[in-house]
């Protein structure tokens, strides 16, 4: 679902960028946009950090191996400790932690934070690591046949392009808000999915659990992987292409009377 959860989060992140309040610092040219638009697909991957075969997971190597374990064992840990009278014990660390909506505020929190400590390192840093894992996302075909220095060589390309020519993307509010599209996209999409996931947990509890998934009503769950995986990755493509041809002619906002 890889795929699907990235263009996903660029749909998300076009629609949000036109939207934002100008008094954030926010996005007012096309460019930004779209910047915004792949950081916010970038960060719809890192929830399934929590899963060692997930995209995320595999797009830095061992490094990223190391950190993918940690936070499933982390997540598993967090869940047995939490968990209500009537929870079952945990023994997998997926669709747990990382898929709740705290971790989503904290995640834009926590961009946003790092830009406050760490001023423009921090945002390239950020941008680096959000497009890379975009362009894993959005062009997974491209991105396995191609050797990793010119995925990773096209990422830092992108990141520089970004940060120089559009400081306004350097605030610290605006990106982490694009963080925060992005996982809570990504959350939405999970939990399109027949198992859902425990959106609140631990802090709401209910019937002795605290870990209970949510879930959209049966007739409109899918199955990840299966052909409505593959019928969302399609509307979201749509999605983002009628969006971008929006924001990069606006003659054409205009002849529409919008
Ligand atoms: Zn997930």
């Amino acid at each position: 679902m890889g795929p699907t959860h990235a263009m996903s989060g660029a749909a998300v992140g076009l629609a949000i960028a036109q939207v934002l309040p100008a008094e954030w610092g926010g996005v007012t040219t096309a460019e930004e946009a779209f910047v915004y638009a792949g950081l916010a697909a970038g960060a719809a991957l890192l929830p399934d950090l929590d899963s060692p075969q997930a995209t995320v997971a595999r797009s830095f190597g061992l490094l990223s191996q190391v950190a993918s374990r940690t936070v499933e064992n982390f997540s598993q840990g967090f869940v047995n400790l939490t968990r209500g009278r009537r929870d079952p014990r945990c023994n997998n660390g997926h669709r747990t932690l990382t898929h709740t909506v705290w971790f989503a505020l904290a995640a834009g929190a926590g961009a946003t934070a790092l830009i406050g400590a760490y001023g423009k390192s921090a945002v390239i840093g950020l941008l680096f690591f959000l497009l890379s894992l975009a362009i894993r996302g959005l062009l997974p075909e491209w991105s396995k046949k191609s050797d990793w220095i010119v995925v990773t060589g096209t990422a830092a390309g992108l990141a520089y392009g970004a940060w120089y020519f559009i400081p306004a993307a350097s605030l610290g509010l605006v990106l982490g808000s694009a963080v925060t599209a992005g996982v809570a996209a990504h959350l939405l999409g999970d939990m399109a999915t027949k198992r859902g996931i425990p959106v609140f947990a631990p802090l709401v509890p209910l019937r002795g659990r605290r870990w209970w998934n949510l879930r959209l009503p049966r007739f409109l769950s899918i199955r990840a992987s299966g052909p409505a995986d593959k019928a969302l990755l399609l509307v979201f493509s749509v999605l983002v292409v009628a969006q971008i041809s929006l924001i990069a002619s606006p003659p054409l906002v205009t002849a529409l009377g919008w």
